[in-house]
């Protein structure tokens, strides 16, 4: 091993060298460019400065900060739930939140209703050229700060810039992996006759906010999106009501729709009492405007739960003691028959169909 190390300037000892790449290692990357350009694609110099200084400046953690081609984790849990969702949404900002926040909160979502503590996520960036690396900051600031309240870390991830025109400013892909500890079986296929159907709060905010955010609506309304982390919520239902069976986040389609795959899978029927279903007043009145079912539109925080009656009330308690679940109700129960329906009480004292959403009324919700 040689004492010094050639190189420009003068020669300098083997430990003045790694003192200096020491400080380099340690010297915060800088992104000096306004937009992102194809560049930040190609997987040169300006790539790796953006995935420094913008993702890994916020997402850093020990199984990211490697870079390598994979993250290596340690898991206790022998059973694991493991789940994907890509993130479209237009705008990309909005009141209550930005496709950051959904990119997130959606993934550990769908962990935490599979019964699993959300633990891992990896995200995958498609960006447009041109986008301001501003908004990828605020995007990828609400990203950290949605994992860091979801308890979940971002331990890998993907960047890929395409030609302006070709993609809407940034698409997200994130996977999750979460454990699951508790022994339960949850799924259609434990639900019955009887059981209560529980909502964990007010639905079709989402879905309503994005709407009215585009514009174009004569309709100004104090709506906010309700994305949020689930899994403490959902963590504190399963333990005051061991006798869940079923649980789903209501986001696209809606409650309207999981209810529907519910019905069709367990072979069962769904009845709701319209009366019951909690929607806000300003919500209510823009989905009358816009023509459509509040049970059609998505929410990004909230859940349906099929629970044993017994456990009911315990259920709705436990909801209704956590800010994330205040306004939780019971809307309605499981029935034998009709099999594979939803149908609806409604205020009128008549009874309808609740359909699962056909086409599409709410494109690029989430
Ligand atoms: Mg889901």
């Amino acid at each position: 091993m040689s004492e010094s190390v050639p190189g420009p300037g003068p020669r300098r000892t083997e430990a003045e060298v790694l003192a200096r790449v020491e400080r380099a290692r340690r010297r915060p990357a800088r992104l000096v460019d306004e937009r992102i350009t194809m560049a930040h694609g190609a997987g040169g110099k300006a790539t790796q400065a953006l995935v420094e200084a913008v993702f890994l400046e916020r997402f850093r953690n020990p199984a990211l900060e490697p870079l390598e081609d994979g993250a290596t984790l340690s898991l206790r849990s022998a059973r694991l739930a493991f789940s994907t969702d890509s993130f479209v949404v237009s705008p990309l900002f909005f009141p209550g939140g930005s496709i950051g926040e959904l990119a997130v909160n959606g993934t550990v979502n769908d962990l935490a209703v599979s019964g699993a503590r959300p633990l891992y996520l990896s995200a995958a960036f498609v960006l447009e050229e041109g986008l301001l690396v501003t908004d990828l900051e605020r995007i990828v600031a609400a990203m950290a700060s949605a994992a860091e309240s979801a308890g979940v870390a971002v331990v890998t991830g993907d960047t890929k810039v395409v030609e302006r025109g070709k993609a809407d400013g940034c698409y997200i892909t994130t996977t999750g992996i979460g454990a699951l500890d508790r022994p339960i079986e949850l799924g259609a296929a434990a639900a019955r006759p009887g059981d209560a159907v529980v909502v964990s709060g007010p639905i079709a905010d989402h879905g309503v906010t994005v709407m009215l955010a585009r514009g174009g609506l004569d309709l100004a309304a104090e709506i906010s999106s309700d994305t949020a982390p689930l899994g403490d919520l959902v963590a504190r239902v399963l333990d005051a009501a061991p006798g869940v069976r079923w649980m789903r986040d209501a986001t696209r389609g809606g409650v309207a729709t999981v209810l529907n795959e519910l019905a069709s899978a367990a072979g069962l029927a769904v009845l709701l009492d319209e009366a019951a279903i909690p929607v806000r007043p300003q919500v209510a009145g823009a989905c009358e405007l816009l023509g459509i079912d509040p049970l059609h539109v998505a929410c990004e925080g909230r859940f349906v739960a099929v629970v044993e009656p017994s456990d009911a009330p315990a259920a709705i308690d436990a909801l209704r003691s956590h800010p994330r679940g205040e306004g939780a109700a019971l809307i309605g129960e499981i029935a034998a028959e009709p099999p594979g329906l939803v149908l609806m009480r409604t205020a009128f004292g008549g009874t309808r169909v609740v359909d699962t959403l056909v086409g599409d009324p709410l494109p690029r919700i989430c």
